[in-house]
């Protein structure tokens, strides 16, 4: 599924250069991940980069937005398709 980014955020942007698909933006408050970008990293990382570099640990799993793997990947292979990001051949 997508990540969200809870209001525990400190905008310290170390997240935002980090992730390979543009999905995180400085919103009016507190960081915001768009859930049509965020592919859980799959495709690029075996894991969420986001989610390692923040300190403060306020990225989660967005249950309004469940994925399996599968669909994840897919969405991947749609934005790599688009465009939107660069494909690779890790994760
Ligand atoms: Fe970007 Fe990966 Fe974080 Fe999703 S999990 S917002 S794709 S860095
Ligand atoms: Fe917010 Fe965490 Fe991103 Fe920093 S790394 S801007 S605290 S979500």
């Amino acid at each position: 599924m997508a990540l969200i980014i809870t209001d525990e955020c400190i905008n310290c942007d170390v997240c935002e250069p980090e992730c390979p698909n543009g999905a995180i933006s400085q919103g009016d408050e507190i960081y915001v991940i768009a859930p049509d970008l965020c592919t859980e990293c799959v495709g690029h990382y075996e894991t969420s980069q986001c989610v390692e570099v923040c300190p403060v640990d306020c990225i989660i799993k967005d249950p309004d937005h469940d994925e399996t793997e599968d669909e994840l990947r897919g969405k991947y292979e749609k934005l790599v398709a688009e465009g939107k990001t660069a494909p690779t051949t890790a994760g």
